[in-house]
């Protein structure tokens, strides 16, 4: 009898790749896109051959399902983006790359980017000595990421470190020392952006 699979995982399915949205789960054998039966990219169903326009938006979901943002949010981004001098593809990125959320989930205090939408709504986190609740916040170089020191945010921060197991990207610095956080060395780049993305086809989508 087939697996049941859950419907998040059924994402990365459907999109041909891991969108790690559960956490140390994505990173075990449990992962049900390492569990497939055909090779990725291979589908045992019955699929008709994609359309010119449906890679295009399949480009679009997958950025946004692995940030965790919705069309109107997409929108703004893609907009800020294309008033930013250079590859409007590669600043849209950039500008996901720095959203609150997924650094906390890069520096390995959240299990995946959801959880780390919730630290940060939560009060887990002070960005720079502030209390800061608003997980599409950008980062600039020099913040400072810090774990509060009440022990329900302490003990939550540490049982995600422990459980990290991918590198933390160059752009950011893991703190040494009592307090758990880190902080932002320069801002990201395009080839700091951690998943395979045509951001060409996401663009031509977006500009039409
Ligand atoms: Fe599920 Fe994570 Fe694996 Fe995706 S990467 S299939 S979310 S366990």
């Amino acid at each position: 009898m087939a697996r049941q699979i859950s419907p998040v995982c059924r994402l990365c399915r459907r999109e041909g790749l891991k969108l790690f949205l559960k956490g140390t789960r994505c990173d075990s054998p449990k992962c049900a896109f390492e569990r497939r039966e055909s090779p990725p990219g291979m589908t045992t169903g019955r699929r008709s051959k994609a359309t010119e326009y449906a890679a295009h938006l399949r480009e679009k979901q997958k950025v946004k399902r692995y940030y965790g943002v919705l069309e109107k949010q997409f929108r703004k981004y893609f907009g800020m983006a294309e008033r930013t001098k250079g590859h409007t593809g590669d600043a849209l990125m950039v500008l996901l790359e720095r959203r609150l959320d997924n650094i906390v989930c890069r520096m390995g205090l959240a299990q995946s980017r959801a959880q780390a939408r919730l630290m940060v709504t939560h009060c887990h986190l002070t960005v720079n000595g502030r209390l800061l609740n608003i997980p599409s916040y950008l980062v600039r170089p020099g913040d400072v990421i810090v774990v509060k020191t009440r022990p329900k945010s302490q003990n939550l921060a540490q049982v995600n470190k422990a459980a990290h197991g991918r590198d933390v990207p160059e752009f950011l610095s893991v703190l040494e020392g009592p307090e758990i956080g880190g902080s932002i060395l320069r801002l990201p780049e395009a080839a700091d952006v951690s998943i395979p993305v045509q951001t060409q086809l996401i663009v031509e989508l977006c500009s039409k």
